[in-house]
């Protein structure tokens, strides 16, 4: 029933799992803004636990020592909201669903979970009648799910691009404002903070996987999971592909795209989930995201075009998403009524790679002789891809002589995967072709 006594506020209990960079954070905000969080919320925010690994372990932020147990399932079964934030699949799935089934409204900044285990989760918390929220799990400080459910829930999303991963876009900014290598960015990462130990997760992409399934699944209504995204991470990336595409007017982003596609065989509207290096011109708003910030650029069908902007990581910011979440979550519980964690009236078809139509950049080491141009031209005409711009710059020595070879780079109309596939294949074949340097896609023009 709905509490509208303002005098005496409802007291929700608040249990909190982890209490590492984040999480940390959200126990001070918790603690020390009690008062103006009760006001805002209509309800006290009453911290009744902590549960972490090791009591002594040191923490970033002093905490009340007789807050701590290693106990988080006690924890869960005494609590109103429970907020996740110990990271990894396991015991977090377990502890959520507890909370689920105990009633208690769920937080969590969980992507690796929330890829794996959405769906599954978000049904429990559906048919239980509990919130699950998950702002923090996508782009960290923004808020960016909250308006794509909420305040676009009366418009409908075309595409959805993001830069949703910090770390590589700090590794492909200092790529493309130093020259450096990919390596040596890696290592400049890794020295500053930016990158963990073992950044796999990040530069091979699936940390931005994750985050885009969570994208598409809110954006289109339909559930994606992870292994429904088509993944390419940046190892690839070479200080000359960035050198190149600088040249001609673009930067290379890591993106996460969602977007609506109309199948070929007229099968009607499927939604396509991929992320990969792209090629984005230097006016994009895309383009102007340095360092670590994150960014999503959302196109919709009345709203036009939309872009959120700010810090994808970091203890405090995260735990301005999880206190965000927490006090609309409570709201709805001091007013009655659950909200619904997820839409999934959409039901479109997950289209794969094989569906997109794109833009892509190719660069060549070609001979460089008379009739190299034309024969490159007639493969792709004969592949179907038609060529936007070519342009080549002949290879020279250190003393200034040309010496046998050029530096070819295309810019394709749209083409589907296939097309391309077979028009790279075709080209590598050929007597003239020394290489294929680079094969990028290219988006936002
Ligand atoms: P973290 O610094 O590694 O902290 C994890 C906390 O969970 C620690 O306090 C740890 O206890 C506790 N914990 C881990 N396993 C446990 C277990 N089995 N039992 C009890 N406690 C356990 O992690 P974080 O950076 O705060 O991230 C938390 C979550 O937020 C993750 O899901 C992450 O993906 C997400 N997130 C983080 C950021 C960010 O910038 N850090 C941004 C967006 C989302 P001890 O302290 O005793 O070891």
């Amino acid at each position: 029933m709905a509490d509208t006594d303002t005098t005496h506020p409802k007291t929700l209990k608040v249990a909190l799992l982890g209490a590492g960079n984040v999480g940390a954070q959200v126990a001070r905000i918790l603690l020390d803004d009690a008062d103006s969080l009760a006001a805002r919320t209509g309800a006290r925010l009453e911290l009744v636990g902590i549960a972490v690994r090791n009591i002594d372990a040191p923490r970033e932020v002093e905490l009340p020592r007789e807050l701590f147990t290693t106990d988080a399932s006690a924890l869960v079964r005494g609590a109103d909201v429970v907020i996740e934030l110990m990271g990894g699949l396991e015991p977090a799935r377990t502890l959520i669903l507890e909370a689920i089934e105990h009633g208690a409204t769920v937080v969590t900044g969980n992507k690796a979970l929330l890829a794996v285990d959405g769906p599954s989760l978000y049904e429990k918390a559906d048919a239980a009648g509990v919130q699950l929220s998950y702002e923090a799990a996508v782009a960290g400080a923004i808020p960016i799910l909250r308006p794509i459910r909420d305040s676009l829930a009366g418009d409908k999303i075309t595409r959805v691009m993001g830069i949703v991963n910090g770390t590589t876009n700090f590794i492909l900014d200092a790529m493309d404002t130093t020259g450096a290598e990919f390596a040596d960015a890696l290592a400049e990462a890794t020295r500053l903070g930016y990158a963990e130990a073992d950044p796999t997760a990040d530069i091979e992409g699936h940390d931005a996987a994750a985050k885009g399934a969570i994208l598409a699944s809110l954006s289109f209504h339909t559930r994606f999971a992870l292994e429904d995204v088509h993944c390419q991470g940046i190892t690839q990336v070479t200080a000359d592909d960035i050198a190149a595409a600088k040249d001609a007017g673009f930067v290379i982003k890591l993106l996460a795209i969602a977007e609506k596609l109309e199948t070929a065989d007229g099968g009607g509207p499927g939604v396509s989930v991929r992320v990969h290096p792209t090629l984005i011109p230097r006016e994009h708003p895309l383009a102007a995201v340095h360092g670590a910030f994150n960014a999503v650029f959302i196109e919709a069908e009345s709203a036009g075009e939309l872009m959120f902007y700010g810090r994808g990581a970091g203890g405090t910011p995260t735990a301005s998403a999880i206190l965000g979440d927490v006090v609309s979550a409570a709201r709805r519980m001091v007013l009655g009524g659950p909200g619904r964690t997820e839409t999934t009236t959409g039901v479109l078809p997950v289209l794969g790679i094989d569906a997109v139509t794109t833009q892509y950049y190719i660069g060549l080491d070609a001979a460089d002789q008379p009739g190299v141009l034309a024969k490159i031209s007639a493969l792709f005409a004969q592949n179907g891809v038609s060529i936007e711009t070519m342009r080549q710059t002949v290879h020279r020595e250190n003393d200034g002589h040309e010496n046998g070879s050029a530096e070819l780079r295309i810019v394709t109309h749209r083409a589907s995967e296939a097309a391309l596939a077979a028009t790279v294949e075709a080209i590598k074949g050929l007597d003239i072709i020394n290489s294929v340097t680079s094969v990028l896609r290219v988006e936002g023009v």
